[in-house]
């Protein structure tokens, strides 16, 4: 008996998908070329999986800022922000955000896991409700494991439900706070955003939005599915990530409520783990300028978003309910699943498996995100490999096999 052998079921399942193939769970790229393309054992693959949503890592602004920060304020702060880790670019970034979002503070997180992870374990306490989207991410269940408010699912993208849910709460004392994400991360349907807030201003809730895949994506300005859906007012905090459209690493939190920065003092997961380094702060920076300047990346990757769902949905693939920069297909089973993701590799293409039980109603899915730096060429291969492999595998039909309408 050793403390390892609880994982033995979990080893028996990784080891049959391993058997399959190319092991999803350790890809190695030889070389990362682009935004859009790797090397992978020594042949060219499009990457289209990656939540590199506006081209951003290759970006040579974003690059030279980086470069530079790294030569003036060395490779790492080697502490927290609330004892070294306090450089001025750290404050600017964080100033900026505020501004970006019109908010009065903004907090730097090292990843965007750890926002939630703090945010959520913090603000939430001991008497307060949580009420969670059951489709949240990973990083919000564990936010809200690690605090000590009581914590109540409801049904994905149901306001309904979540209303019955508070309506249940009343007279209960404590704070409750409602908790959404702008883009899903599995399937990529969106929040819907304006009728929460409707259901939080009767309730007297307050609101998080975790805006991970939609900052930069969604939005005039790129604010992402609050400012889409007009409800700035409603959302007491926004939380996102630095690794998605801004291409690099990080998380932060904003929020217009006046004693927000106390959090500074209260939140673990800011306190106790080292800052971020000059170089991301400078990238970051830099990115959320880009973003702001250059509406047309949003534009391009709505093109080319709009053009993959479409071609996929014209073939009889079974997608998730909405056109987006992530397009999942829903497969038939697991082992099409594998077997579908590795014949993708094998003809040059990567996107990334999910399997249950980390998806919505425990179904594998092939997940794809488009980016602005995908040429139309890209696109077009991508959706002339998955349409050949759909059809060998028998999940869409060919075209001459289908029935008539
Ligand atoms: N929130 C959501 C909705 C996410 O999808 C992710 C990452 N996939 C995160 C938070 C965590 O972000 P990061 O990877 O930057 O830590």
């Amino acid at each position: 008996m050793t403390i390892l052998d609880k994982f033995q079921p979990l080893q028996g399942a990784y080891d049959a998908v391993r058997a399959a193939g190319q092991d999803p769970f350790t890809v190695c790229f030889d070389a990362v070329l682009s935004p859009s393309e790797a090397t992978l054992k020594g042949r060219r693959v499009i990457l289209l999986g990656t939540n590199n949503y506006l081209g951003l890592t290759f970006d040579g602004e974003c690059i030279e800022s980086a470069v530079e920060a790294l030569r003036q304020g060395g490779t790492g702060t080697t502490g927290s922000r609330i004892a070294n880790g306090t450089y001025d670019d750290h404050a600017v970034l964080e100033r900026r955000l505020a501004e970006f979002y019109g908010c009065r503070s903004a907090m730097l997180f090292s990843t965007g896991y750890q926002a939630n992870l703090g945010i959520l374990s913090t603000i939430a306490g001991r008497g307060d409700h949580i009420l969670i989207d059951a489709d949240s991410h990973a990083s919000i269940y564990d936010g809200c494991r690690l605090g000590q408010a009581e914590v109540i699912r409801f049904r994905h993208n149901d306001p309904d439900d979540l209303a019955r849910r508070l309506n249940r709460l009343k007279g209960a004392p404590g704070n409750r706070l409602i908790v959404v994400e702008g883009i899903y991360s599995m399937l990529g349907d969106t929040a819907p955003l304006a009728e929460i807030a409707a259901v939080k201003r009767e309730w007297g809730a307050h609101l998080l939005v975790d805006e991970a895949h939609s900052l930069g994506v969604l939005g005039r300005n790129g604010r992402g599915l609050v400012e889409q859906a007009g409800v700035e007012a409603d959302v007491d905090f926004i939380v996102g990530t630095f690794s998605k459209s801004l291409g690099a690493v990080g998380g932060f939190c904003v929020s217009d409520l006046p004693d927000f920065d106390v959090l500074r003092i209260a939140c673990r997961p800011y306190m106790f783990t080292a800052s971020l380094p000059p170089s991301v702060i400078a990238s970051v920076t830099r990115a959320l300028a880009r973003i702001q300047e250059e509406p047309g990346l949003r534009a391009r990757l709505t093109g080319n978003a709009e053009r993959f769902y479409r071609g996929l949905r014209a073939e009889g693939f079974v997608l998730g309910p909405q056109a987006g920069p992530i397009v999942s297909i829903r497969m038939p089973s697991t082992e099409v699943a594998i077997a579908f993701w590795n014949a993708l590799l094998e003809a040059g293409v990567y996107l990334n498996l999910a399997l249950p039980p980390a998806t919505p109603d425990n179904a594998p899915l092939l997940r794809s995100s488009v980016s602005a730096a995908h040429s139309e060429a890209q696109i077009g291969a991508a959706l002339a490999a998955i349409t050949a492999i759909g059809r060998e595998l028998g999940v869409v039909a060919a075209p001459a096999s289908r029935a008539e309408p």
